[in-house]
């Protein structure tokens, strides 16, 4: 069991998950981060520094983001795309970078977040299908 990290982090940024994490096991992709969930140890710091409310445990993730977790191991290197059932193909720059120190927000970065909106631009921004 892991962190993951859900669509409503697309945009934003704010770093403040990676400043607590004990294990550096947050990656960056150009637009949002992810959690490696073999790295991860479950300690659960991360989740009330998110602003955006983007960190669930992975019993807690809502069903719709189930896709989600697959998407959290592939993007930062625990899985292999070929491995996967989701389409990554488009997805740029795999593996992502590991991030151990928190940065500026992205100009655009925003904590009040349409979730459904968000999850709809991250999977178009990726070209990702679930
Ligand atoms: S603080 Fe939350 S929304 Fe911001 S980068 Fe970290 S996980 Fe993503
Ligand atoms: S739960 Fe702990 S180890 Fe896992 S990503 Fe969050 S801070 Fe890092």
């Amino acid at each position: 069991m892991a962190y993951i990290v859900a669509p409503s982090c697309h945009k934003c940024k704010y770093t403040d998950c990676v400043s607590v994490c004990p294990v550096d096991c947050f990656y960056e992709l150009d637009n949002m981060l992810v959690i490696h969930p073999e790295e991860c140890i479950d300690c659960g710091a991360c989740e009330p520094e998110c602003p955006a409310s983007a960190i669930f445990e992975e019993s807690d993730l809502p069903d719709k983001w189930n896709y989600m977790i697959e998407f959290n191991a592939v993007t930062s290197g625990a899985m292999e795309p070929a491995d996967a059932s989701g389409d990554y193909s488009g997805v740029r720059g795999l593996p992502a970078d590991v991030i151990n120190e928190q940065k500026e927000p992205l100009p655009n970065a925003d904590a009040e977040i349409d979730i459904e909106k968000t999850q709809a631009e991250m999977e178009a921004h990726y070209n990702f299908k679930a």
